[in-house]
């Protein structure tokens, strides 16, 4: 059976929450285009932070947003690693934005409205011809409030940070199971209090809960709610 029919997949939820690791993995398998949006994010934190525009205690929003015209983003396809990679200004930063530093100075700049007018920008016609898998915060509510398919994706606060901890251990960061966490904790209540496109569901996401699912059953669950869209 041959179906052409490319449709736009947005995953939303909290940090930590697994929307990385099953869209990858979606992607791969209907042979579509991967955005992991909080790359972009990360990316501009990590060039306001270089450039001395964000820190722990403070935040230059005007300095930061006047230099949102240098900063370029692209991704790349990684052949070997199966993802398409971020690259800042033409480095590749895919490592520098994952460390617990650029965690914690995020969702600050995520707050901003003109840093997301810019990505959102971006994001949209990255997925202007559809077949396309995209993680985030907003993408069913502000990014493609079209899309044929919105899961919002939910786990435990514990369950996310301890995620994340295995994470950054395997990437030999040598972080601290409570800063995890609390980063995990103080970035859900930012990401879902700020005024400008709050994390929320959408209301027509589909819930999915995946606390106690193997990346297999999830995996499962979600190409059959992807092959349902497809044949109607
Ligand atoms: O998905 P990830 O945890 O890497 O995202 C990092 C941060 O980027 C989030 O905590 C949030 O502040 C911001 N973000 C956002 N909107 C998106 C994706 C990420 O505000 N669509």
């Amino acid at each position: 059976m041959t179906n052409n029919k490319k449709i736009t997949i947005a995953i939303d939820g909290f940090s930590s929450t697994g929307k990385s690791t099953i869209a990858k993995l979606v992607a791969k398998k209907y042979n579509y285009v991967y955005v992991d949006t909080g790359a972009m994010y990360r990316a501009v934190a990590l060039y306001g932070f270089k450039n001395g525009f964000v820190g722990k205690d403070f935040l230059d929003e005007a300095g930061l947003t006047g230099d949102l015209n240098k900063i370029d983003l692209d991704f790349k396809y990684n052949i070997d690693l199966g993802f398409a990679e971020i690259y800042l200004n033409g480095e590749n930063v895919e490592k520098a934005i994952r460390t617990l530093e650029v965690s914690e100075l995020v969702s600050k700049v995520a707050a901003i409205s003109a840093v997301r007018k810019k990505l959102v920008k971006e994001q949209q016609k990255m997925g202007v011809s559809g077949g396309i898998v995209m993680d985030g915060r907003d993408i069913g509510t502000v990014v493609f409030p079209d899309a044929e398919l919105k899961i919002y994706m939910i786990a435990s606060a514990k369950t996310r940070a301890e995620r994340r901890y295995q994470e950054l251990r395997e990437k030999g960061e040598d972080v601290d199971y409570h800063d995890v966490l609390r980063n995990v904790m103080s970035r859900d209540v930012m990401d879902s209090t700020r005024e400008d496109s709050p994390l929320m569901k959408a209301d027509d996401a589909i819930e999915f809960d995946n606390s106690d699912l193997t990346i297999d059953q999830q995996y499962e669950k979600i190409c059959a709610l992807i092959d349902k869209r497809l044949a109607s």
